[in-house]
């Protein structure tokens, strides 16, 4: 059965090859130069069946695709109420990296876009996590963003049932020019939705964004989402079943940017994509699925890694609201 589905998801990976449109992302070197020609598509069931083509070893930072997994932490850490206080639930309709906050209540709208992404980050508990991750730290890093960053990193490798590595090289391109994620941080903190200083939320948070994967590893990610929080490989839990329902409804209304209402409409997958050409879906109880091609259409997300979900939508009937 497994040749049957990586022949068909080879002629998946052909079919989409022949859209050459859309960009690199270019603010940083490590994502600039990336090899355009790179492709892999992975899916993963939620009862522990893997198949993937394509460039499926090839390792790329995680960036937003971290979002949903951290949220998931989080929600596990403090519990949804608490969250809530701090991070808001509703589409925003706005582009990854806005600068807005909820009328009112004065929260990020959600944890898909960056000012919820790094309210998130610093609400995941680190006290009772030992500051570990090898590799190469700046000083500047304090304890806190450190005992942080593990708690996220022994999480995130939980997802995956293999440990992760952070691309600190990564991690310092994109420190060194994060002037809207610092933006973002210092308007969070003057309107107290930050606890922590906006420079320790920025850091942790653009670690989390460099934490290395390859498309089998965020396949079987989502696919412990899938599987209400258990990761289906090794069995093992990592968030609880309410953890997983609750980030997979934020995915299917916000996942997908600016660009999430005609995503769900047209597709219809949870999904959350990455500005260094990831996208995954989730279809609960069934599979995770993830894609990789770095070119990038104007939201920000794979053009290939669209046309590929759109394939399997269509052709494998996934999509959540039709009943073929
Ligand atoms: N590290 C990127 C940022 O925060 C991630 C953006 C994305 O993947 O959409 O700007």
């Amino acid at each position: 059965m497994h040749e049957s589905i990586n022949t068909y998801l080879r002629e998946v990976l052909k079919e989409s090859s022949a859209d050459v449109s859309g960009k690199l992302a270019a603010y940083i070197p490590r994502l600039r130069d990336a090899d355009e020609h790179l492709q892999a598509l992975a899916l993963a069931t939620a009862d522990g069946q893997e198949c993937s083509a394509g460039d499926d070893e090839h390792l790329f930072t995680i960036q937003s695709i971290s979002k949903p997994f951290v949220y998931a932490l989080a929600l596990d850490d403090i519990g949804l109420d608490r969250v809530r206080e701090l991070v808001g639930m509703e589409p925003s309709g706005e582009a990854f990296n806005e600068l807005s906050l909820e009328g009112g209540t004065g929260r990020p709208l959600n944890p898909m876009i960056n000012a919820g992404a790094i309210a998130t980050h610093h609400l995941v508990d680190h006290t009772s996590h030992e500051e570990h991750p090898g590799g190469r730290q700046s000083d500047s890093r304090t304890s806190e963003v450190r005992s942080r960053t593990t708690r996220i990193l022994d999480g995130m490798s939980a997802f995956a049932g293999r440990p992760l590595e952070i691309d600190w090289d990564a991690a310092e391109e994109e420190y060194s020019t994060a002037y809207r994620n610092m933006a973002i941080a210092h308007m969070l903190k003057s309107h107290g939705s930050l606890e922590t200083e906006p420079d320790e939320a920025v850091r942790g948070y653009i670690d989390q964004c460099s934490i290395l994967v390859t498309v089998k590893d965020i396949a079987r990610m989502a696919a412990t989402l899938a599987n209400n929080g258990i990761n289906p490989e090794n069995g093992q839990r990592v968030v609880s079943a309410e953890s997983a329902r609750t980030t997979l409804g934020i995915m299917a209304t916000c996942g997908m940017y600016d660009a999430s209402g005609r995503w769900l409409t047209q597709i219809g997958i949870p999904a959350k994509s990455g500005i260094s050409g990831g996208i995954i879906g989730v279809l609960p109880g069934q599979v995770g699925i993830a894609s990789f091609a770095p070119r990038l259409n104007e939201e920000g997300s794979s053009v290939q890694g669209v046309a590929m979900f759109q394939h399997l939508s269509n052709e494998l009937s996934l999509h959540l609201m039709s009943n073929e």
